[in-house]
């Protein structure tokens, strides 16, 4: 008798555990295969996570596996499979949303079953040196048909490796579940000349052919594929229409097609051979890569990965958002064709199960994504990349809330694999691990242009008050984007808001009022009656009017739009473009590409927006950049917030300058002397960390603990604040005696209310992940026990965990 361990995709916590199934005689079964099973009255589907020869309890007959969904791999590699334990420890959530995290339902077929793969192999034309005989034989196969099933040409006597070799020749290419994939060689596209347009009906497909006979020349299909331009769909009828043809291109492995690797500078060469070493070594260890913005990180990325596939290893390259970097992707596709696959949720359903296909299958061995790529179903990692590690999005913000850097570590870890952090300004995190020894560092102090870091200038709003200046633009900025006009140049504007909460900003003197215990800013409140409030810790005081640093009585509240902000720039310059990016005007599939490539296109004087401006780009004729409200980032009621303030001005001042005229910098500000904006307008660091890190120490803030943030939501808010105080409780109990633990007071959340529900939160600070854990969990799980009808509880560990 042969037995599963299976984690059903059953969400209730009341069965929450691991049940034993019979595996059927006949039935071909592997750890991380997905199946169908008995569940109560139901048929539920479960994954496999161990075989074994005996069941938990032999006396008990086992209800037996009804069917097994997965095809001819398993979904979960093995890796991934002890992943799930770690996330369900970590993240205090049960075994199926474990699974539904790193296997996302996409690679499901629409039916029950599970990521079918059809394999067909489909016959090219322009067979060049490849044998002869064998051609011919395979020709005689294909008579008429131009693709075969898998199946059919293994009963021929073709093997898999000779058809491997065949695509290696360019005279096959292999379609998985109806999606074109084939290794060492790529697809493109071209218009067959006086393509007769009035035949084609549908607009897009118009357009494509438009386009491809504008360019007169074949163009890689995966490109135009990431512009959201064809399907595989469309390529396929209009083939069959004769107006396209589908010209596969081998891409040697000397990467031919493809673009040239950049001549190092040094201090790039030395950093690149630091990882190889340990790609080489198989030894696993975090390099932080801390290069200043235009260092070349991502060129040591590229050539950290080719060492890692030549030694048939994989790579996996995390950025932040991946709608915000199709430059990168471009780049890692001009190095490495179509071996790279790309995964976020942005892509239609279509496109994601291609690219997890090409993963399965070994197509694609470099994978570049957003947050939920880390679980990508790699089982040779080699090296793993998280750029900008220091980014904010790389934590989920929904349950499970799992940080993609955690999992990252833990898969380097266990893979053997070094794991390289890039920013130009690490988190606190990181650096704290560089200074103690657990991590290496690598310096790129240089811009890999030559070019020099932008000027920064700060703008004292304070002073512009006093002058009676009442808009968003101060008079420097408004003098430089004139200049910058005149030049013919670009211009970013950022109005940072994370508008949820608003304080109050002293407009003479730009204080803000902070909580006593907490340190952090308070908010102003409006339910039920008007107070300010620390969302850490629930301490309240009145709302006022005068400043109770300069006596002044202009404490008002603060926060402005990005729509006035347009409207006050077209008012001091009618006649230049502009063009907004932020959530209102992003809303479709697309539109971040559409308006960051128009800008870069020229279409636009300037480009305003929100902090997703901010991140990553290379626009070459960006000479200024405005930060129009600091103050808005540095008043987020969050500990973190002086450390967001000083990531995103360097990061957005590192948008300017990067190619023509020396950049400038305009930061307005209501507090000129804070160290985070004196250190941002310096570009040093290592100023703004020796300033921070005493303050977290003092306040016992990350890295010097870790923080466990519970959330408690109900529709009634004096429910949710029940449920809070009754966790609260729960949580002092069990955590009663436990050393260097603060529990802190349940408050409302920093975003009170969410779609109606009226959230609560219950804050603990420890020193120790592993000491408190369980008791946490218990407490935990207590809550969910006993909280009425309705109300619903989340975890979330806001910190980097020590591994
Ligand atoms: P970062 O990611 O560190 O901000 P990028 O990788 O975007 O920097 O590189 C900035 C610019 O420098 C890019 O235009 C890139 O092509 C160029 N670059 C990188 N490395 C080199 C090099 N070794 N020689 C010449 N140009 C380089
Ligand atoms: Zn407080």
């Amino acid at each position: 008798m042969r037995y599963a361990e299976v984690a059903v995709l059953v969400r209730a916590r009341a069965v929450d555990r691991l049940f034993d199934y019979l595996v059927p005689e006949g039935m071909e079964l592997f750890a991380g295969d997905a199946v169908e099973v008995p569940f109560g009255a139901q048929r539920v589907e479960g994954y496999v996570l161990a075989l074994k020869d005996h069941a938990q309890d032999d006396s008990v007959s086992y209800r037996a596996i009804t069917q097994k969904l997965s095809g001819q791999r398993p979904p979960l590699t093995k890796d991934l499979i002890e992943l799930l334990d770690f996330m369900r420890k970590r993240y205090f959530c049960t075994w199926a949303a474990a699974v539904s995290t790193v296997l996302p339902p996409v690679i499901r077929s629409p039916g029950k079953r599970y990521y079918q793969l059809d394999r067909q192999w489909v016959a090219l034309h322009g067979t060049q040196d490849a044998d002869a005989d064998l051609i011919a034989g395979l020709d005689k196969v294909f008579t008429k048909k131009a693709r075969l099933a898998e199946a059919t040409l293994l009963e021929k006597g073709f093997s898999r490796a000779l058809l491997t070799r065949f695509v290696r020749q360019g005279c096959l290419t292999l379609e998985l579940g109806g999606s074109t994939v084939s290794r060492r060689s790529e697809i493109w596209v071209n218009a067959v000349p006086d393509a007769a347009l009035n035949r084609v009906r549908s607009a897009h497909k118009r357009e494509l052919l438009i386009l491809l006979q504008e360019k007169g020349a074949p163009q890689r299909y995966a490109e135009l594929l990431e512009q959201g331009l064809v399907t595989s769909e469309m390529i396929r009828s209009l083939k069959a229409q004769g107006l396209v043809q589908v010209i596969s291109k081998p891409v040697n492995e000397s990467g031919e097609e493809t673009e040239k690797r950049l001549a190092l500078t040094e201090e790039q060469r030395a950093a690149v051979a630091s990882i190889v070493e340990l790609i080489d070594a198989k030894k696993h260890e975090t390099i932080l890569l801390q290069g200043v913005t235009g260092s070349g990180k991502t060129e040591v990325y590229l050539q950290a990965i080719e060492r890692a596939l030549q030694k048939g290893l994989q790579a996996l390259v995390m950025v932040p958002e991946i709608a915000l970097t199709t430059q990168i992707v471009a780049r890692f596709r001009r190095r490495f064709g179509s071996r790279v696959a790309v995964l976020h949720s942005r892509m239609s359903e279509r496109e994601r199960r291609h690219q997890f296909a090409s993963i399965y299958e070994g197509v694609a061995d470099v994978v570049v994504g957003a947050r939920s790529a880390v679980f990508a179903p790699l089982d040779r990692l080699g090296l793993l990349v998280i750029d900008e590690e220091h980014e904010a999005t790389y934590k989920q913000d929904r349950d499970p809330r799992y940080v993609a850097r955690e999992i990252a570590a833990w898969r380097a870890a266990r893979a053997n694999a070094p794991l390289i952090l890039g920013s130009a300004t690490p988190s606190l995190e990181v650096m704290y691990r560089v200074e103690s020894g657990r991590y290496t560092k690598r310096m790129l102090k240089e811009r890999a242009t030559g070019r020099p870091l932008p000027e920064v200038r700060i703008v004292d709003m304070r002073q512009e008050m006093k002058m009676n200046q009442q808009g968003l633009l101060s008079r420097a900025l408004r003098d430089a984007l004139k200049d910058s006009f005149e030049h013919q140049e670009q211009a970013v504007l950022l109005l940072n808001r994370r508008g949820f909460s608003s304080f109050l900003l002293c407009r003479e003197c730009g204080e803000t009022l902070t909580c006593p215990h907490c340190d952090v800013t308070l908010t102003v409140h409006r339910t039920p009656e008007h107070t300010l409030l620390c969302h850490f810790c629930n301490y309240r005081a009145p709302l006022r009017d005068t400043c109770p640093a300069c006596g002044g009585g202009r404490m008002r509240t603060f926060g402005a739009g990005t729509q006035q902000l347009e409207q006050e720039v077209l008012s001091w310059f009618p006649n230049v473009r502009v063009l907004r990016m932020d959530v209102d005007t992003t809303a479709g599939v697309g539109t971040h590409e559409q308006i960051l490539s128009a800008f870069s296109k020229g279409e636009a004087d300037v480009l305003l927006g929100t902090q997703m401006i901010a991140k990553g780009h290379d626009f070459s004729r960006v000479s200024l950049v405005g930060v129009v409200a600091a103050d808005a980032a540095l008043h987020v009621p969050d500990f973190r917030s002086a450390e967001r303030t000083f990531q995103l001005l360097v990061q957005v001042a590192g948008r300017a300058g990067r190619h023509g005229r020396e950049g400038r910098v305009v930061i307005q500000t209501f507090a000129p002397d804070h160290y985070a904006i004196q250190a941002a307008a310096a570009q040093d660091y290592e100023q703004f960390y020796r300033t921070e890190l005493p303050l977290r120490r003092r306040l016992e803030y990350p890295p010097f603990t870790e923080i466990a943030q519970f959330i408690v939501t109900h529709d009634e808010e004096s429910k949710a604040r029940e449920g809070a105080q009754q966790l609260h409780h729960l949580l002092e109990a069990s955590l009663k005696g436990c050393e260097r633990v603060q529990l802190l007071s349940a408050a409302p959340a920093v975003v009170g209310r969410i779609r109606g529900a009226y959230r609560y939160q219950v804050v603990v600070k420890y020193h120790s992940f592993r000491a408190v854990s369980k008791r946490l969990r218990e407490a935990f799980d207590q809550a969910v026990a006993v909280c009425g009808n309705g109300v619903s509880l989340h975890v979330d560990i806001n910190s980097w965990m020590t591994l």
